[in-house]
This record gives C-alpha cells, sequence and structure tokens, in this order.
C-alpha cells in the first residue's frame, strides 16, 4: 500500500524531529513546504518531508539517525525499512517492487560500508 499523501499522515511524520533532516535542510526546506501544504498533495511533485509518500530528498545527505520506526505512519502502513530520504521506495511489505526491499537496502549499506 503506497502511504497516502495527506496532511494527516505529514502532521503524524516523525522527519521534522529527526538528527538526519539538518538545520540548513529545514531552513532551505520549511518555506517550501508550507507553500507546496497549500496545495492538494497528491498534485504535489517532490516534497521535502514524508519521503515514504514522496521520493526521497533533495537535501538530505547523510543517515545520523532515523525516526521512522517510531512513526505512527509506518507501522499504519507495515511500512519495512527507514531511511526513506535517502533512498526511495515507500511501500510495504506486500508491494515490495522487484529487487528492492529492505534486505536488499541493508545489504546494499553493509557493501557500502565494506568498500570504505
Ligand atoms: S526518512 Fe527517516 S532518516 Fe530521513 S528524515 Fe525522515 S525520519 Fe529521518
Ligand atoms: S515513516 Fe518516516 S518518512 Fe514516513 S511519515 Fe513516518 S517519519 Fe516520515
Amino acid at each position: 500500500m503506497l502511504v497516502d499523501r495527506t496532511k494527516e499522515n505529514l502532521e503524524r511524520c516523525k522527519c521534522m524531529s529527526c538528527p538526519s533532516y539538518t538545520l540548513g535542510c529545514k531552513v532551505k526546506n520549511v518555506p517550501v513546504n508550507l507553500f507546496k501544504m497549500m496545495e492538494d498533495l497528491d498534485k504535489v511533485e517532490h516534497f521535502e518531508q514524508m519521503f515514504c509518500a514522496f521520493e526521497k530528498s533533495h537535501c538530505i545527505e547523510e543517515d545520523k539517525g532515523c525516526l521512522c520506526p517510531e512513526c505512527p505512519v509506518h507501522a499504519e502502513y507495515d511500512l519495512n525499512r527507514d531511511d526513506y530520504c535517502l533512498r526511495d521506495g515507500g511501500i510495504s511489505e506486500d508491494n515490495c517492487v522487484a529487487g528492492f526491499n529492505g534486505d536488499d537496502f541493508n545489504a546494499s549499506e553493509k557493501e557500502d560500508k565494506n568498500l570504505h
């Protein structure tokens, strides 16, 4: 099930309290987000929050922790991973796109760490 792009879900999203959402990104994106919130979120192409319902962030670049597992939206939609700001893919366990799921994400993260 795709995460509904509703204001109710946005209000429950924890991204704005997350250590990965840097101050610089907040300064840059909060005014734009507020402007976009006046539109129909279903018609908004990119949004810098609730990344499980949109694409990944255009600003956040580093994982400094993730609050997705504590988020009620995560629980309600049976989401299967975290760090949606860094990787596209707000999908539930049942609708996992072929070749990409939480295990793949963790595996690629491990590979990345092994390479550096
Ligand atoms: S997706 Fe996770 S890591 Fe990214 S800002 Fe939101 S809570 Fe933080
Ligand atoms: S699961 Fe993560 S990205 Fe999605 S609404 Fe919750 S905190 Fe935001």
